[in-house]
C-alpha cells in the first residue's frame, strides 16, 4: 500500500528529522511506531500524506509515486484517513455535519447519503443521539470517537495515527483504544504511533523503532518485546515498561 524509499526530512541546515527510512506498510497491516520524543515519528507519519514534503526520497501510495510534483497528492490523501493527539473538528458545525462535510464536498455525496452513512458510524461507536450537538459539549474520548469515524467516512484505505490517545484522561483511553481494535480486526491498514505498549503487543502485526530519524529495530511485537537487539531499543523499552 505504502512503499517509502530512503526517505530524509532537513529541518533547518544539516539537522536531518528523518534520515534515510526504507519501508513498506502492506494491506491490511497494523504497524505500531514507538521511539523517544523527538526522534520523528509525527514527521514521518505526516511525510506519508504529505503534510512535511520529503527533502529526499520518494513515497508510492498504491503503486503511485505521490512525491512527484505532478501529482495531485488531495486525491491520494482522500484515501488516507488522519488522526492526532487533538481531535480537530470543526468547532461551529454540529456532529452531524462534521462528518458529512468532506463526503459531500470532496466526494460529490448528497446530503441524504452523507447523513445515512454519517448516522451508521456515529451508531457504530454509540454515539447516535449527540448528532446534533456540537464538539465542546462532547468528552475528550467522544471527541476522538468522532474524529476517528469522520475520517472512516470517506472510506479511506489507511488510517494515519498520531498518538490519539496522548491527549485523553486516563479513563477516556480505552475507549478510543478499542475503537481502533475494532476497525484492525475489520482490516483496516493502521499505521499508528502510540505510547500505548498493550494496544501495540495485542494489535499490532509488527512494531517499528525510530530513533533519530532511522528505523533502528522491527519486529513483530512478541520478539520486540521480549528480545530485543538494539542497545538503544532496549533502554527505551526499560524505561517504559
Ligand atoms: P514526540 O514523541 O515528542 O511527538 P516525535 O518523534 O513525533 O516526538 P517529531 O515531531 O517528528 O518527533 O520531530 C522530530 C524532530 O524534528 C524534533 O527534533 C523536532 O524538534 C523537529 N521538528 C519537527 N517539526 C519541525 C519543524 N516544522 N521545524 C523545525 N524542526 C522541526
Ligand atoms: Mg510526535
Amino acid at each position: 500500500l505504502f512503499r517509502v524509499e530512503n526517505l530524509r526530512k532537513e529541518f533547518g541546515k544539516g539537522f536531518f528529522a528523518l534520515d534515510g527510512i526504507t519501508e513498506e506498510f502492506h494491506k491490511g497491516e497494523v504497524v505500531v511506531i514507538i521511539g523517544p520524543s523527538g526522534s520523528g515519528k509525527s514527521t514521518f507519519l505526516r511525510s506519508l500524506n504529505l503534510l512535511e514534503i520529503p527533502t529526499e526520497g520518494k513515497i508510492y501510495f498504491e503503486g503511485v509515486d505521490i512525491t512527484d510534483s505532478k501529482v495531485d497528492i488531495n486525491i491520494h490523501r482522500q484515501k488516507m484517513g488522519m488522526v492526532f493527539q487533538h481531535f480537530n473538528l470543526f468547532p461551529h458545525m454540529t456532529i452531524l455535519k462534521n462528518l458529512c462535510i468532506a463526503p459531500m464536498k470532496l466526494q460529490n455525496k448528497s446530503k441524504e447519503e452523507a447523513e445515512e452513512n454519517a448516522m451508521k458510524l456515529l451508531k457504530r461507536v454509540g454515539l447516535e443521539g449527540r448528532a446534533n450537538d456540537f464538539p465542546s459539549q462532547l468528552s475528550g474520548g467522544q471527541k476522538q470517537r468522532i474524529a476517528i469515524v469522520r475520517s472512516l467516512a470517506m472510506n479511506p484505505d489507511v488510517m494515519l495515527f498520531d498518538e490519539p490517545t496522548s491527549a485523553l484522561d486516563p479513563e477516556m483511553v480505552g475507549e478510543v483504544l478499542e475503537l481502533m481494535k475494532d476497525l484492525a480486526k475489520d482490516g483496516m491498514t493502521m499505521v499508528v504511533v502510540t505510547h500505548e505498549m498493550g494496544f501495540a503487543k495485542e494489535v499490532a502485526n509488527r512494531i517499528l523503532f525510530i530513533d533519530k530519524g532511522q528505523v533502528i529495530e522491527q519486529n513483530q511485537p512478541k520478539e520486540f518485546f521480549e528480545n530485543p537487539q538494539n542497545s538503544r531499543l532496549k533502554e527505551f523499552l526499560s524505561k517504559i515498561l
